[in-house]
């Protein structure tokens, strides 16, 4: 068998699907029994607020508890369930206990006997990935004999993909987070990614593609029913195949063509062999990004807002230095301004955001947004009066005070709900049987 099999495998019922996928790839075939197992679900966002879209956003639990089952029928009965979830405050350990809790994992843990844990509560240990690199991973995952590493089939809006290595970034800390989003053109985000799979324990990746997320990796991308498993003892060669069925040639998603020079291989997929469906048979296009515009006064915004014909004001595309913290608030910043706009021009006001942005001159009101902007630009010559929001991620109280100094009348009510925001994007899915809450809950729990 090649070390570069991969099996693709069509979504129809419970269990058997993922029992094909295993076989057919022969992921599991050097797991012994009595050893120690590290599952990796993808849980890139929770609240507790309401309920919010997570088919495409969260690994489905049909999917880990499927495999907890074909563990234990192989004779695994150390397996951990383990996951750093980005809350708004890294305090924050109700959150994360909610999701597991409402995920069915504590259904899991009581029925059959594996381990839930929440990251962030758990010792982290530096990893030397080489060229100076050096992150700090949860020590559960790297004191494991195996990892079962379940991403979801997604696009990202800074990676292209987020697949099985970058589902690993949700097992470092938050210094190592913030680390990978640098200001470094050369050891960027997509330079770091590439490596987060070097040093672990040899990894089975499960893609779980029964829905697909298009701009993703959140509830606000266009979520759609995809009924694939894309499965490799290889992560790097179930990446390519899943960049492939997205839409994307793996060789132009940064991240894995680094992470295949890494290893001297091709990032074109001509040394994997696919097993199962043919790759091009159930291939569909999913957009990765958010379209920005330049507007006639040479602002940028998102394209829509170009459209909306809104003026004055200019908020460049983010870049991969913003850390996810800051991009929670990037999203409702712009529909806050959206909605505030009136018809009349704002006075040349720039947003700048990440690490990396510099200011654009002749703009008259600048507002460098998180601590890290503040720092970079706040003695800029080419500003002329500055409005800084500090914080790490920015409290939104002073974000909009902050608007509303260069005259953005942005509405506190706002930002205020935006624990409710992601409860609206549930309308979407309203009426459409195929988007099913059921495949977020363990089958243990219910019986
Ligand atoms: S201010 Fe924003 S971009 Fe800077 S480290 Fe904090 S979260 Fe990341």
């Amino acid at each position: 068998m090649s070390p570069h099999r991969v099996a693709i495998v069509k979504y129809e019922e419970p269990l058997t699907s993922v029992r094909r996928a295993v076989d057919l790839s022969g992921g599991l075939d050097d797991l012994r029994a009595g050893r120690r197992v590290f599952i990796k679900p993808n849980i890139v966002f929770w609240t507790k607020a309401v309920p919010f879209p997570k088919w495409g956003v969260i690994t489905t639990t049909r999917v880990v508890e499927d495999m907890v089952i074909i563990l234990k029928e192989r004779g695994i009965d150390d397996i951990t369930i383990g996951e750093g979830i980005v809350t708004r405050s890294p305090k924050d350990r109700e959150t994360p206990a909610h999701a597991f809790n409402s995920l069915g994992y504590d259904a899991l843990r009581d029925r059959c006997g594996v381990k839930v844990v929440n990251v962030m509560d758990r010792p982290f240990r530096k990893v030397d990935l080489g060229d100076g690199v050096e992150l700090g991973f949860n020590v559960d995952i790297l004191d494991s004999d195996f990892v079962i590493d379940l991403p979801v089939l997604k696009c990202h809006s800074q990676t292209v993909v987020s697949l099985g290595i970058k589902n690993l970034k949700g097992t470092i800390d938050i210094p190592s987070r913030k680390k990978c989003h640098n200001a470094d053109p050369e050891k960027d985000l997509n330079f770091m990614a590439a490596r987060l799979a070097d040093r672990m324990p040899p990894i089975f990746t499960l893609i779980d593609g029964i829905y697909s997320n298009e701009r993703g990796p959140g509830f606000d991308g266009k979520l759609r029913r995809t009924d694939l498993l894309v499965a490799s003892a290889d992560v790097l060669s179930a990446d390519l195949a899943g960049a492939r069925l997205l839409g994307h040639d793996p060789a132009t998603v940064p991240h894995l063509a680094h992470a295949a020079a890494n290893r001297n291989r091709p990032a074109d997929l001509s040394d994997v062999e696919a097993v199962g469906e043919r790759i091009a048979d159930v291939a569909s296009p999913h957009a990765h990004d958010h379209a920005y515009a330049q507007a006639e006064d040479g602002s940028w915004l998102p394209a829509p807002m170009v459209k909306d014909g809104i003026r004055g004001i200019s908020y460049p595309k983010y870049d991969l230095s913003m850390c996810t913290y800051c991009s929670f608030l990037n999203g409702l910043a712009l529909a806050a301004i959206r909605f505030a706009w009136k018809g009349e021009p704002w006075d040349k006001v720039e947003v700048l955001t990440g690490k990396s942005m510099r200011p654009t001159p002749g703009m008259n009101k600048t507002i460098l947004l998180g601590k890290c902007m503040v720092a970079a630009n706040k003695d800029h010559p080419d500003i002329r009066e500055t409005i800084p929001v500090k914080g790490c991620p920015p409290k939104p109280e002073d974000m909009i005070k902050a608007f509303h100094r260069a005259g953005v009348m942005v509405d506190p009510a706002l930002f205020e709900a935006m624990d409710q925001m992601p409860g609206f994007y549930m309308e979407r899915y309203k009426g459409r049987p195929e988007f099913d809450e059921g495949f977020f809950k363990a089958i243990a729990a219910r019986e």
